[in-house]
């Protein structure tokens, strides 16, 4: 069978900062900045020493991948190409915010041979997206959607996000089913978290931000109101159509090989984890040497464990036995019988994975079973 190899770009410029979002992004960036930055990339990508595989999946992700020009993300897919080279039927995904959106650069994006968008909608209603300090009006979002559908994007993934501040079950609600009546490929809906060193986390005791049980009662919602609406739920926070779940994601989960460049970004090859400085100046002035960290992955077992309980899919009982000596749930038995008695755990002998009201509870369990 063929291995799966994905390639990351991170492109980290953003029209203004989220006041939530700990990503390694800037906002107010220069044009001579992004063109310096894409010719980094370009040079990272052609002298790091990273194994020339066949890439099965691209993914350019932000930051705003959109505020690059044409010619430069063509610039960059050809630097790739030539590379690695593409599969035939590889996934090429970038990530799009709706105040970026703009049909002539969204159908050159598609003649270059990007395949599948991800847009960041996060919500529909414009008093949430403002709560969230996002650029971008629930109208935009539909024209995105739009456009996207016009350029000939078929594989179309809409973000969204539950736990904002100001945001009930209905309003969430709202939100699921005018986003289901689009019809996309594939949904994400992440829970808000307060990431430290936020603005958002500075001002958390001011958020009107929804309790625990609201939240829970969204993530209920969210699984089954797509569930019945044909989207299966794959991965706690991801559910697609039958066949369109995200590739270059379930390789990260799968713990797949894949080249990672740009600021920030984060590679996984021959079991070692190389991360690149967040430091933008930092990366532009070296970006072949801008490695921070290199890191032999210590714990494969509870790192396995970790992944797979957030995929439907969960662990592979003959793989676990196979690479860490016994079966995963007999070698946890004591600390996986709760979970199994209240139904949020289940096995078939061959696989034991997480239910979807239990994927909800994944950390509480990985808490449980850390080393
Ligand atoms: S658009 Fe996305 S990456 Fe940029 S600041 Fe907002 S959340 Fe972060």
């Amino acid at each position: 069978m063929r291995k799966e190899f994905g390639v990351y770009l991170h492109v980290p410029f953003c029209l203004s900062k989220c006041p939530y979002c700990d990503f390694c992004s800037f906002p107010g960036s220069t044009e001579k900045t992004r063109a310096h930055y894409v010719g980094a990339l370009i040079r990272e990508i052609g002298e790091r020493d990273f194994p020339r595989r066949t890439a099965t999946s691209v993914f350019f992700g932000g930051g705003t991948p959109t505020l690059l020009s044409v010619p430069q993300f063509d610039a960059l897919f050809s630097m790739i190409d030539a590379r690695f080279g593409l599969a035939r039927d590889a996934e090429i995904t970038f990530e799009m915010n709706p105040a970026t959106a703009d049909r002539g650069k969204l159908r050159a994006f598609r003649a270059l041979g990007f395949n599948r968008v991800s847009i960041g909608c996060q919500s529909v209603s414009d008093d949430e997206l403002r709560a969230l300090g996002r650029v971008h009006s629930a109208n935009e979002i539909f024209q995105a959607y739009e456009d996207a559908l016009a350029a000939g994007f078929d594989n179309v993934n809409v973000d969204l996000m539950y736990g904002v501040p100001g945001q009930t079950v209905g309003s969430f609600s709202k939100t699921l089913q005018t986003v289901i009546s689009l019809s996309p490929a594939h949904i994400s809906a992440y829970g808000l978290i307060l990431e430290e060193g936020t603005p958002f986390f500075t001002r958390r005791n001011e958020l009107a931000l929804p309790d625990e049980d609201v939240e829970a009662d969204m993530y209920a919602l969210a699984t089954s109101v797509l569930r019945d609406a044909g989207y299966r739920h794959y991965e706690i926070s991801n559910y697609a159509r039958p066949g369109r779940e995200c590739r270059h994601n379930l390789l990260y989960w799968r713990q797949g090989e894949y080249a990672a460049y740009g600021v920030s970004a984060s590679s996984h090859i021959a079991g070692v984890r190389r991360t690149n400085t967040r430091d933008l100046a930092r990366y532009l002035s070296d970006p072949v040497r801008a490695t921070d960290e290199e890191t032999v992955i210590e714990d494969p077992e509870y790192e396995y464990i970790m992944l797979r309980l957030r995929l439907a899919e969960g662990i592979d009982e003959e793989e676990f036995r196979r690479r860490f000596g016994r079966a995963f749930r007999e070698k946890y038995a004591d600390k996986l019988a709760p979970w199994f008695a209240c139904g949020a755990l289940v096995s078939d002998g061959d696989r034991t994975a997480l239910t979807d009201e239990g994927l909800y509870l994944n950390s509480a369990l990985l808490r449980e079973l850390l080393p």
